[in-house]
């Protein structure tokens, strides 16, 4: 058994979500039975260090050991489309992103935009992600075969959209089925790869491409499906016009068997309260991804009324409708949508809330829960060595932090890529090497 430990700060959530701080942790890994490392032991390292005095132990005081983001929902085919301004999501579609998305019919452009995506990732200290591929089989075979070489966690599929697609993203709807139930076969399960079902929203999909999407999720009931809704008003009056037997845009999901656990919808910003508990009902998840609902102004998501209603949620960077890799800048975003108080009800998510709606809570979203997103035993060694001195400002600020919600909240506001000193992934290189960061 090759043990390892690290002396830190330790963040992790107890099993309701609360925020555990130990300012002086001890975490320690191990290889573990499938093949990737797994933490032994997290906790107070006064209490836990007497058992494990044997097990070799880098000290990386004063930073802060945390668990590994997790983002929801981010589109590996729109890394460079990042920042692209537009009127709004439907021209910035047509304009970006199908342009873009266009190029990974190439596998070869697919294979070389797949570690620059990953190495973002990383760079970030984002450990497990949903991600979008193209409609192109050959993007899904790219990304998942980098991400394995690294040993990621990563969960993607292949776009489905048979219909209001220009030429070169547009797929054929039994062919793009074959192609899923083909790509499930050949990725789902392997080492700690999964895939999802993956329409890329119900205007982009014909009636027979969506009840063969929902077919293959019955029968698959372990593979994830990841789409889009309520996003936008434009949107939501185009997939109505186009399902008018539905009761609402979600509702399109729902009655093309689109709605069980594993499922996680990106926005849901323009629900209705039938929507909230049908998302309850149904165990499925939404992708709140704050940056871009802001930079393409969208609107802004309920926090207290998904809360009220029950629903499982979590954060995401949707790059790249998004503005950015970093959880950081997600986090302040979601702060900023939460505060908003013209169009629903504004409050002040607590920063370990957030914190959580990014880590654990997300993994809870996923159906990983115990998994991945948190420092608890058993779970992944998806482990971030954060530094709370990273700048000069940071420094000053957290060295006044009075609290632990004031300490996160200084490193949510103040930080980004330079406080993340390491990502450690349970299948990568092992903690052996120290603190230094894939840069
Ligand atoms: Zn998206």
């Amino acid at each position: 058994m090759q043990q390892h430990a690290w002396r830190a700060s330790l963040l992790r959530f107890d099993a309701n979500g609360r925020a555990v701080f130990e300012r002086d942790g001890l975490l320690v890994t191990a290889p573990g039975p499938q093949g990737w490392r797994v933490i032994v032991a997290a906790g107070d390292h006064a209490a836990l260090a007497p058992q494990y005095a044997d097990v070799p132990t880098t000290d990386l005081r004063p930073c802060i050991l945390a668990p590994g983001f997790v983002d929801l929902h981010v589109h590996y085919p729109q890394l460079d489309v990042i920042g692209s301004p537009a009127e709004g999501l439907l021209p910035w579609l047509e304009h970006y992103t199908f342009p873009a998305e266009s190029r990974f019919a190439d596998p070869a452009h697919a294979a070389a935009v797949a570690p620059v995506f990953l190495d973002e990732l990383a760079r970030n200290g984002v450990t497990t992600a949903l991600v979008f591929a193209s409609s192109h089989p050959a993007s899904v075979e790219a990304l998942f075969t980098e991400a394995r070489r690294r040993g990621l966690r990563l969960i993607t599929g292949k776009c489905l959209q048979d219909r209001h697609s220009p030429d070169g993203v547009r797929d054929a709807t039994e062919q793009s089925l074959i192609d899923t139930e083909a790509l499930i076969a050949r990725w789902h399960g392997v080492d700690r790869l999964g895939y999802a079902i993956t329409p890329r929203f119900a205007p982009s999909c014909s009636e027979a491409q969506l009840r063969g999407a929902g077919e293959i999720a019955a029968r698959h009931p372990g593979v994830w499906i990841q789409s889009h809704v309520a996003e936008n008003l434009d949107e939501i009056r185009w997939a109505r016009e186009l399902f008018p037997d539905s009761r609402s845009y979600l509702a399109i999901y729902e009655d093309h068997g689109l709605m069980r656990e594993r499922a996680v919808y990106a926005h849901c910003i323009h629900f209705d309260a039938d929507d909230r508990a049908l998302m309850r009902q149904r165990r499925t998840a939404a992708a709140v991804c704050p940056t871009s609902n802001l930079f393409l102004g969208s609107g802004f998501f309920d926090f207290a009324a998904a809360e009220d209603a029950g629903f499982a949620h979590g954060l995401a960077s949707d790059v790249g409708g998004g503005t950015s890799f970093s959880p950081f800048r997600t986090l302040l975003a979601a702060y900023e949508v939460g505060r908003e108080g013209q169009t629903k009800p504004g409050l002040s998510l607590p920063a370990s809330r957030l914190w959580w709606l990014h880590t654990a809570g997300a993994a809870a979203a996923l159906g990983l829960e115990g998994v991945v997103g948190n420092l608890a035993p058993g779970c992944d060694a998806d482990v971030l060595v954060l530094d709370p001195v990273a700048t000069p400002l940071l420094a000053r600020r957290t060295a006044q932090a009075q609290s632990l919600e004031e300490l996160l909240m200084a490193l949510i506001v103040l930080g980004d890529d330079r406080v993340v000193r390491r990502t450690l992934f349970a299948g990568g290189p092992g903690p052996e090497a120290g603190p230094s960061s894939p840069r």
